[in-house]
């Protein structure tokens, strides 16, 4: 169900043809762009404007790294799967909207069509044209509004079922993020806290070492004070 809405978002963005990407990227992390490339059968450069635009959106992320024997940057590419679902998801919102004023405009207003041209125009434009077509002259008919009210309804339906889907994928992927920083928190505080038990093990030793030179130290110090003088 994710690959499916993630290739939909690629062709929205980008086009059809670009849509495998999602399969190359899904469940991978920096994937090499060549070998990207080699799949979609494309040439790098155009692999890499469909990255670029992904990449502009947050759909993806890159790191880089300078291959040593030939001298140029070989890009490794991540899928933002979080981010792609939001960005669906605020764009199927932005649809409904659209969808639920079309709708509401149908079952509000009066449409007229010409049948012989398939204009359809609303109340007021066709007052404009003082309901005669300017075409071909013929009056215009009321339109019949049912049929398009049924479809923008089930479009709707269709919308609202999306956005459910789309949504709660999106929180399974925040929880995961939010999990996956919990982890790094907790692993940076280990860190932390090691480093801490390492520096005072170190001056513990320092101030073990010095006491012992200070037992010894007449010893030692007398020690170099005798070289000198042979020399
Ligand atoms: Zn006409």
């Amino acid at each position: 169900m994710q690959v499916k809405f993630l290739k939909s978002i690629v062709e929205n963005l980008v086009n059809k043809q670009a849509s495998p990407i999602i399969d190359l990227l899904t469940g991978k992390k920096n994937v090499n762009e060549f070998l990207i490339a080699k799949k979609l059968k494309l040439t790098i450069n155009q692999t890499r404007n469909i990255l670029y635009k992904l990449s502009d959106y947050g759909l993806v992320s890159f790191i880089r790294k300078k291959d040593k024997r030939k001298g140029w940057y070989i890009y490794f590419w991540t899928l933002n799967i979080y981010q792609s679902l939001n960005l669906l998801e605020q764009n199927l919102r932005k649809e409904l909207e659209q969808l639920e004023s079309q709708l509401k405009s149908r079952k509000e207003k009066r449409y007229y069509v010409c049948k012989t041209c398939s204009i359809e125009l609303t109340e007021e434009g066709a007052l404009l044209n003082d309901f005669i077509c300017p075409e071909c002259e013929k009056v215009y008919e009321l339109s019949e509004n049912q049929g398009v009210v049924s479809d923008l309804e089930k479009h709707l339906n269709k919308i609202k079922k999306d956005i459910g889907l789309v949504s709660s994928e999106r929180k399974i992927e925040e929880s995961k993020l939010e999990k996956k920083k919990e982890v790094k928190i907790k692993k940076e505080e280990k860190k932390k806290k090691e480093e801490r038990m390492k520096k005072r093990e170190i001056k513990r030793k320092i101030k073990e070492k010095e006491k012992k030179k200070s037992k010894h130290s007449s010893k030692k110090k007398k020690k170099p004070e005798k070289k000198k003088k042979r020399k």
